[in-house]
């Protein structure tokens, strides 16, 4: 699937980890914790060819556990061996480093995103390129949703409008810590905007009753979601399955993340009928990874959405660029430069309305940042 010409060889000639920081405009509260600002890892490579390639490793130590001084550690010692190394063959590459990011998949998809970026630009193609053999992406312009974080009706409101207002047609509604208010809050979106889709996304707060309950009372009261993204604890496979099951006949997709980390269990996901939906997200799986869950997800009709931790312009312009080649999300959710502040946030491919367009990129993710 990833495209490989043949050719010229580039060696690693310096490589560089950092830390960059930036603060939020806004909490981005979830129901298992919040980030207050940005602190990312990132890898450069310097090519003999002049080239150099950045990646991003968004560590949310609430959600995954991984932390930014582990992945500094497990960057740093890649970036030693990289030195001296042709990547001139990246996939072979990416095989040869994988096993020093085991409990690390941050710092995994820093590595890859850092060497594609790096092979593309030495091959002189935009970063699209490596997913799909033709000319252009299957969505060279692809539209992402817009999270509304947890928080008071009042913060929903007030988000709800500027969002509509900026054109935004999906809206990712945060759910999990205090049910009525969730129900008040949602209804509120609706009320507010009444044309989007709204999609929830419960990070693992309810049971599977508790779930199915909350979903069917919104609907009772005029709320249809397309998708509740997580609903249940990640290792409730039979939770999951019983809401995917009763909401499908309510024609509501049922979507693992914090579930589906990689691609064994992806295969445990599709295999099980335990949802009709995955989040992909390079901070879970790395990028190569990627490519073969989203290949598992639709070989077996599952839908697919991308996501992103709370990532720069750099990655989540490489996560546009890796779903509008493949051509297979239906949803997609990188929307998290409109929480970021400064230099990070700004991706040359993305307005101010959730659009991304990769039909004038230039070679690589086209994104780069100075170091801290
Ligand atoms: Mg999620």
């Amino acid at each position: 699937m990833i495209r490989i010409a043949k050719n010229k060889a580039c060696t690693v000639t310096e490589a560089e980890v950092f830390v960059l920081r930036a603060p939020l405009s806004s909490p981005f509260r979830i129901a298992t914790g919040q980030h207050d600002f940005l602190e990312n890892v990132f890898l450069r490579l310097h090519l003999s060819d002049g080239i150099a390639g950045c990646g991003e490793a968004a560590v949310a130590t609430h959600i995954t556990g991984e932390t930014v001084p582990q992945t500094v550690i497990s960057l740093k010692k890649v970036a030693a061996k990289l030195l001296g190394c042709d990547i001139s063959t990246p996939l072979v590459t990416g095989m040869e480093f994988r096993s020093y990011f085991r409990g690390n998949h941050a710092g995994l998809a820093a590595f890859e995103m850092a060497l594609l970026d790096a092979y593309s630009r030495s091959q002189g193609m935009p970063f699209w390129r490596l997913f799909t053999p033709q000319t252009a992406p299957d969505q060279p312009v692809l539209k992402t949703d817009v999270t509304i974080v947890l928080g008071s009706l009042e913060e929903a409101a007030e988000a709800t409008q500027r969002y509509a207002g900026r054109g935004f047609q999906t809206f990712k509604v945060k759910l999990g810590r205090d049910e009525e208010l969730d129900f008040r809050r949602v209804l509120e979106i609706r009320r507010l905007a009444p044309e989007v889709e709204i999609v929830l996304d419960a990070n693992q707060a309810f049971t599977a009753e508790g779930a199915l309950r909350f979903v069917k009372r919104l609907v009772e009261a005029g709320v249809h979601p397309a998708l509740v993204e997580q609903p249940v604890p990640k290792k409730d496979w039979d939770g999951l399955k019983q809401v995917t099951r009763s909401l499908g006949e309510m024609g509501i997709l049922v979507c693992a993340d914090e579930s589906v980390g990689s691609l064994e269990e992806a295969a445990h996901a599709v295999r099980t009928g335990s949802v009709s939906a995955i989040n992909i997200k390079f901070m879970k799986s790395g990028i190569l990874e990627s490519v073969e869950i989203a290949r598992l997800a639709r070989s077996a009709g599952v839908q697919l959405m991308i996501g992103a931790m709370m990532e720069s312009a750099l990655s989540i312009t490489a996560a546009a660029h890796f779903a509008g080649a493949l051509g297979c999300f239906s949803f997609i959710d990188i929307d998290t430069t409109y929480f970021i502040q400064g230099e990070l946030a700004c991706s040359p491919c993305l307005d101010g309305g959730g659009r991304f367009d990769l039909s004038g990129t230039g070679p690589g993710i086209g994104v780069q940042f100075a170091a801290g």
